[in-house]
């Protein structure tokens, strides 16, 4: 029954029904898409070949693979240490596992705490963990943020104790916002004291190019008797469509006596078969030097294209959160419209589609999300008419 206490989200499926609409009355019109969060570069060419590779293997008797490891081929799983250790993190191989995406885990990963547990979640907030939490028969503890914080609330705005998990997101998608060291010490501390774990999404982290932001949780003091990492291939290597991620779970990670590290190797050797044996192979080409300066090629694409749009709302004397360490830019609607007001507006005026704030909470009413995924001249060409359509009401 916990299926009848979700909410329909009517917001992609709104914005779809609109557009349409837009597009019939307006058939000679060209739309700027910069609403979707999905990626719209191909795979990386090394990416590409190890999958090739991997096809080639499933060829011969010699190299054939059956079954895979259920937490992760040994190769994929030494690449993703590797990745951390280049960054000064020691994750050891078996505390990293790997997925079939970040959506997956962040509900999955909901197993090993048992049902009517306190579920802390940021607004305005990534769907999934509102879902996830619902279904998995959770209560939930909403904490809002707004411009007064710059959509980083901090322990002491959560104003509740005794909560079992807390769901934190940085680079944050919607508001493209990103937790400092400081900022997420407060968290670990606030976990720690109260036996809390802090399921960190880290889905962006590759997109951060400020020094000092932490790409991971555990680059914080005191993470690894709090935290768990869930992470994606999504985003930072254009998986969306090909499908893995990653979970790094440490092995000091108790709670009732029960090792959740262990819990999940229990849970995952029962639930699933592994992660496809092909895809796991381009996997791990995204860790190598040359797939790692190819997909930041790609990413510098959509950075680019956050540049253009910031430059714009900056020109526009717009507020906004993000673009800077994220794919997402979050700005306060003009003349304090609503999320949809602005939608309609410049959907009808300017053909831009972007992503009513509303549809991610309330927290979400008045702001406005535009993704920096989309085609760099259709973005450019948004930007100028954005800032031109602003500067006029
Ligand atoms: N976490 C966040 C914050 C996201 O925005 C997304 C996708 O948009 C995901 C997780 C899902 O990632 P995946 O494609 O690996 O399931």
């Amino acid at each position: 029954m916990n299926y009848a206490n979700l909410k329909d989200s009517y917001l992609f499926y709104g914005i779809a029904q609109k557009t349409k609409a837009y597009q019939k009355a307006n058939p000679d019109k060209h739309l700027y898409r910069m609403g979707i969060g999905d990626v719209s570069l191909p795979l990386a060419p090394t990416v590409i070949e190890a999958l090739h590779r991997g096809v080639d293997d499933q060829a011969n008797k010699a190299t054939f693979n059956g079954y895979m490891p259920e937490c992760g081929a040994d190769f994929l799983r030494e690449a993703i240490a590797g990745y951390y250790k280049k960054r000064g993190i020691d994750i050891a191989v078996d505390e990293a596992f790997v997925s079939s995406g970040a959506s997956d885990e962040l509900g999955d990963i909901l197993d090993i705490f048992g049902h009517g547990k306190k579920v802390m979640i940021m607004e305005p907030a990534y769907p999934a963990y509102l879902d996830a939490s619902i279904i998995a028969g959770n209560e939930i503890i909403h904490v809002e943020s707004g411009k007064e914080n710059g959509f980083l609330p901090l322990p002491e705005d959560a104003g509740a104790a005794d909560v079992d998990l807390i769901y934190l997101c940085s680079p944050n998608n919607p508001t493209g916002a990103v937790f400092g060291k400081d900022k997420l010490k407060k968290w670990v501390d606030y976990a720690n004291r109260q036996s809390a774990i802090i399921l960190f999404d880290a889905a962006y982290e590759a997109f951060i190019e400020e020094e000092d932001v932490p790409h991971s949780i555990f680059e914080i003091e005191g993470a690894r008797t709090c935290a768990i990492e869930i992470c994606s291939l999504s985003k930072t290597a254009g998986f969306t469509g090909t499908r893995c991620g990653y979970t790094i779970i440490p092995k000091e990670l108790e709670r009732n006596g029960m090792n959740l590290n262990a819990m999940w190797v229990r849970n995952r050797t029962s639930k699933t078969n592994g992660v496809s044996y092909i895809i796991q192979r381009g996997a791990a080409a995204v860790f190598t030097e040359e797939g790692q300066k190819q997909i930041k090629e790609n990413i510098q694409v959509y950075k680019q294209n956050g540049k253009n749009l910031m430059a714009a709302l900056d020109r526009a004397g717009v507020w906004y959160t993000g673009g800077k360490n994220a794919p997402y830019i979050w700005m306060k609607c003009p003349k304090e419209m609503g999320s949809w007001e602005f939608f309609d507006l410049i959907l009808n005026e300017i053909q831009v589609i972007g992503t009513p704030g509303e549809g991610f909470g309330k927290c979400g009413e008045g702001y406005f999300r535009f993704s920096t995924f989309g085609d760099p001249q259709d973005t450019l060409k948004a930007a100028e008419m954005l800032e031109k359509l602003i500067k006029e009401l």
